[in-house]
């Protein structure tokens, strides 16, 4: 009698230990992952910016997909979330922050939240960052991803971007990962004088051109990149030619 509950506290050690040791598995396996990704598809491909990478190293990529994709999270390209959406490819993420040249006092506003993945990117770097996503279920979502990961410095609402967020503006940088036929004007007004705005601009679903535009004396000096395809943008923009 005395030996059965014996017996079955070390059963259920052995599982317990199985279930840790899987764990710390997979954890690896991702952090191998992760590494390889950094490696060959961000370093390898030009991004130098030691910031981008480092913030890129450590990021859990997979938590910001769901369970079903979280074995392709690595992968260089843009997967699936919710509300037929997509995380942007991880090469893309990194050109585009180190097109920002960001510095760690930096205030960032992005338009398009999506995952929250690359919010987290800015998060790393630069102090604070306002995102604004359209799609309320992806709003609470990211939200409490980030509120998870203990990110304090990344703000989310629900609202049309195309608007900015006045409040907390100017912004040193502006990321608009969402595509667009035209820069809204109110984030020109909103980003400050220096400062630098990206977004994919085109008028097609199929590519975009990934433009740069900074802002001298009041004008935007704007500097085209290369090519991309990103979701459209909805709302406002799409009012206006
Ligand atoms: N940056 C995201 C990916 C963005 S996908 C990430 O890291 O996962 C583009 C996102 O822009 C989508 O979630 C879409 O709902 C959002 N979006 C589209 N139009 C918008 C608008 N007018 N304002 C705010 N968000 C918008």
């Amino acid at each position: 009698m005395r030996k059965l509950p014996l017996l079955f506290v070390l059963a259920a050690l052995a599982v317990l230990l199985i279930i840790i040791k899987s764990d710390l598995n997979a954890f690896d396996d991702y952090r191998q992952k992760r590494q390889r990704m950094v490696e060959n598809d961000i370093r390898g491909r030009g991004i130098k910016d030691k910031r981008v990478l480092d913030a890129m190293s450590r990021i859990e990529r997979h938590l910001f997909v769901d369970k079903g994709l979280m074995h392709r999270a690595y992968e260089d390209n843009p997967l699936p979330i919710d509300e037929g959406q997509t995380i942007s490819q991880p090469y893309v993420v990194a050109l585009m922050t180190e097109a920002l040249r960001l510095k760690p006092t930096d205030r960032v506003l992005e338009i398009g939240t999506g995952s929250g993945y690359q919010a987290a990117v800015l998060a790393e770097i630069a102090s604070e960052v306002y995102t604004i996503e359209i799609r309320k279920k992806l709003v609470e979502k990211s939200e409490n991803l980030l509120k998870s990961l203990g990110y304090r410095n990344i703000k989310v609402k629900h609202a049309d971007g195309y608007f900015g967020w006045e409040e907390h503006g100017p912004f040193d940088a502006i990321i608009v990962t969402a595509s667009a036929n035209h820069i809204p004007p109110p984030l020109i007004r909103q980003l400050k004088e220096g400062g630098s705005l990206i977004i994919p601009l085109g008028s097609t679903v199929y590519f975009q051109t990934l433009t740069l535009a900074t802002k001298k004396k009041g004008e935007l000096d704007v500097l085209q990149m290369t090519s991309v395809a990103f979701v459209p943008m909805t709302g406002e923009v799409q009012k206006k030619k």
